[in-house]
């Protein structure tokens, strides 16, 4: 079925153009707007950086970071991430740290400032 890559609406096979948005269809429905790890992506790319099981750790840093005027997404881990929850055993009690890429040098010295490198 087309579908206008626009409004995304489903139309019958002989119609070839969106009457709303005037747009030539597509096969395919336009893909749903993923903005849930996205919401600040207009300043960059947001990148994992940190992730911890301590909230206290993880207010710590996520203070310091705000201290130094760097936007901080905080999420408890709950799998949707499969590439890290894979690498991390016990991501459900995760806080995952996501700042985005312009930021991420500044956020790991600030890490290993309030945090210091990782420990066993
Ligand atoms: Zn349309």
């Amino acid at each position: 079925m087309p579908y206008c890559p626009k409004c995304g609406y489903e139309y019958n096979q002989n119609v070839e153009k969106c009457p709303d948005c005037d747009e030539q269809l597509v096969d395919s429905p336009p893909l749903p707007d993923d903005s849930d790890e996205s919401n600040d992506a207009d300043e960059g790319e947001l990148v994992l950086f940190y992730a911890t099981p301590d909230m206290v750790q993880m207010e710590m840093l996520k203070g310091a970071l705000e201290n130094e005027d760097i936007t901080v997404l905080v999420k408890r881990g709950t799998g949707v991430h499969a590439q890290f929850g894979a690498l991390l055993p016990g991501s459900h009690n995760l806080f995952k740290m996501w700042v985005t890429d312009k930021n991420l040098q500044k956020a790991l010295e600030i890490k290993e400032q309030v945090i210091g490198s990782e420990e066993e």
